[in-house]
C-alpha cells in the first residue's frame, strides 16, 4: 500500500506538492473554500453595487464573490486572499517573476526548479501586442521619468488574453494561469480533492502527525496520514500550527499595496490585463493598475470606471506582524510608510505626466495579498526543508517560509519551494521504509 499524504490548501504551494506528492503518495487535499467561479458582475451591475455603499465593510465583498476573503486588520489595512480550489492564484494578476534571492543567500539553490516551471507554466510579456493606448503613455510616462519600466511576464497564453481588466476578477478566458492546472494534473494521477474542508489542528502521538481533525459542514472529521504537508497560506497556516500547539513567529509580511488614482476621461484602463508592466525601485515597486477594491470600498473613486487611471505600489514590508487563530495583527512600521511615502510621490508625477490634473490624485485603499514568513526558513533547514519546530512527518509547503517579503509577486517562488519540499519530503518517506 502506497504511503498516505494529506496536503492542507490546494494554492500555489498546495497545489504544487500534491501534484508532485501524488508520484509516491495516496495524496488527499483538504481544501477550505469550494471550487472557484470568476465574478460574472458586469460593469454595470458593479458599479450599482459601488453606488449602492453596501461593500462598506471588506468582509461583505465574499457575498457576491464567494472566492475572495477580505478583512481589515486593526491597524487599518485591509488583507485579501482567495479561498477555492486554485487559492489565492485564481485571483491573482497572473505575474510571473522568479524572486529567490534570499532563499539563494541561505544556501537554497532552486535553479531546478525553476527549469521545470519553465517547462510547466507558459510565461511571457507577448500580452504587450496588445497593450491599450493608456498603457502605452503610461510606459512612456515612466520611461521619461527614468524608472526603466519592463514589460510583466505573465503566466498563462498571451494570445487569448482579450485585455478585459478582469485578472482579479477571474480571468474569464481561462487565459491566465492559476494553480488549478495543478490541481488538475494531480486528480489525473489519482489524487482526491475535498473541498470545504476546513482543518483545524494536527494530531499529534510522540513527536509525529496521526493526521488532522477538519471541519466539514457541521462534523469534525479525523483524516489519517502518514505525512502532513501544510499549504493553506500565509494567513490558514500560522492558525493550523498554532492550534496544535506550536508556535509561529511574529514576523509577517504581506507586501502593502497602494494605488494612487487620478481623472483622465474614458482611459479605459478598467479594461486592460492588470499590472501590464512593472518599474523595480529600492524596497518597492510600481505598476499601472485599475483597482477593483479601492473602486467599490472608496468614495473619492467615483464612478465611472472607465474614467479612473491607477498606479500601484508595493513595498517589501517589515517581517513585523502577527497571526492567531482569532485575529491578524498588521500595519506599516516607520520604514515601511517611508516608502509607501516615496512611492506616493511617484505615482503623483507619473499620473500628472500622463495628463492627470495637478492636485486631482487620491489615494486607495491600503491592502495586501502575499501574506507569509511566520515559519521562515534558516540555513540550518535547507537540506531537509523541515524547520525544526515541526513534527518529524509534518512540513510547510507555502509562504509561510519565506524568509523575507519579496515586495514583488512570489507565485513562482513558492511553487518552487513547494516543488522542493515534495522531493524532500519523498526522499524521506522512501529512506524510512
Ligand atoms: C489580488 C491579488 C493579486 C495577486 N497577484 C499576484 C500575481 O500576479 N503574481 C504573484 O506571484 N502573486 C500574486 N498574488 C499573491 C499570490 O496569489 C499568493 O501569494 C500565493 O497564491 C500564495 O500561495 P500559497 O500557497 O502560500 O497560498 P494560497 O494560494 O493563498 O493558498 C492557500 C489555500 O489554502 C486554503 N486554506 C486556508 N486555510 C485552510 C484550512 N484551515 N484548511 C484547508 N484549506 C485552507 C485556502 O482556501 C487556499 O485555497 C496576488 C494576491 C492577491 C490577493
Ligand atoms: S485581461 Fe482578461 S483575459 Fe487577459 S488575463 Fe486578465 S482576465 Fe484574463
Amino acid at each position: 500500500m502506497r504511503p498516505r499524504a494529506i496536503v492542507v490548501g490546494s494554492g500555489a504551494g498546495g497545489a504544487t506538492a500534491a501534484r508532485a506528492l501524488q508520484e509516491t503518495f495516496d495524496v488527499a487535499v483538504l481544501e477550505a473554500g469550494g471550487a472557484f467561479r470568476p465574478l460574472s458582475f458586469d460593469l454595470g451591475t458593479i458599479e450599482r453595487l459601488k453606488r449602492s455603499h453596501l461593500v462598506f465593510d471588506p468582509r461583505l465583498i465574499r457575498v457576491p464573490f464567494p472566492a475572495t476573503h477580505a478583512r481589515r486588520t486593526p491597524q487599518g489595512m485591509v488583507l485579501v486572499n482567495g479561498s477555492c480550489v486554485g487559492g489565492t492564484t485564481t485571483i491573482a494578476t497572473g505575474n510571473g517573476l522568479r524572486m529567490d534571492g534570499d532563499l539563494r543567500a541561505l544556501g537554497l539553490d532552486l535553479d531546478e526548479e525553476f527549469e521545470e516551471i519553465e517547462r510547466e507554466i507558459p510565461i511571457s510579456t507577448g500580452h504587450r501586442r496588445g497593450w491599450h493606448a493608456t498603457t502605452r503613455h503610461l510606459f512612456d510616462a515612466f520611461d521619461e521619468l527614468g524608472l526603466d519600466p519592463m514589460p510583466m511576464p505573465k503566466m498563462g497564453e498571451p494570445d487569448r488574453c482579450r485585455h478585459c481588466g478582469r485578472c482579479v476578477l477571474g480571468c474569464p478566458e481561462g487565459a491566465k494561469w492559476d494553480a488549478r492546472r495543478f490541481v488538475k494534473d494531480a486528480v489525473r494521477l489519482g489524487a482526491r480533492v475535498v473541498t470545504r474542508s476546513k482543518v483545524e489542528r494536527l494530531v499529534l502521538e510522540g513527536g509525529a502527525a496521526t493526521g488532522v481533525v477538519a471541519r466539514e459542514g457541521l462534523w469534525r472529521r479525523f483524516h489519517p496520514a502518514d505525512v502532513v504537508v501544510l499549504a493553506a497560506g500565509g494567513f490558514g497556516t500560522p492558525p493550523i500550527l498554532e492550534r496544535s500547539g506550536i508556535s509561529c513567529d511574529p514576523t509577517l509580511f504581506v507586501d502593502p499595496v497602494l494605488t494612487v488614482a487620478g481623472r483622465r476621461s474614458r482611459a479605459w484602463q478598467s479594461k486592460e490585463i492588470e499590472m501590464p508592466f512593472v518599474a523595480q525601485r529600492d524596497g518597492f515597486i510600481l505598476s499601472p493598475y485599475f483597482d477593483w477594491l479601492s473602486y467599490l470600498m472608496e468614495p473619492t473613486w467615483e464612478a465611472p470606471a472607465p474614467d479612473l487611471v491607477g498606479v500601484m505600489i508595493k513595498i517589501a514590508d517589515s517581517s513585523a506582524g502577527t497571526v492567531s487563530p482569532t485575529s491578524v495583527q498588521k500595519g506599516l512600521s516607520p520604514v515601511d510608510q517611508a516608502r509607501m511615502d516615496e512611492g506616493v510621490a511617484l505615482c503623483r508625477e507619473i499620473l500628472l505626466r500622463f495628463g492627470v490634473e495637478d492636485g486631482k490624485t487620491f489615494p486607495g485603499t491600503l491592502n495586501a495579498g502575499h501574506p507569509g514568513g511566520t515559519v521562515p526558513l534558516t540555513a540550518a533547514d535547507v537540506g531537509t526543508m523541515h524547520p525544526s519546530r515541526l513534527p518529524e512527518n509534518v512540513y510547510v509547503a507555502d509562504a509561510s517560509l519565506l524568509p523575507s517579503a519579496l515586495g514583488n509577486p512570489p507565485i513562482l517562488t513558492i511553487v518552487a519551494i513547494a516543488k522542493r519540499v515534495a522531493r524532500v519530503c519523498a526522499e524521506q518517506v522512501a529512506v524510512a521504509r
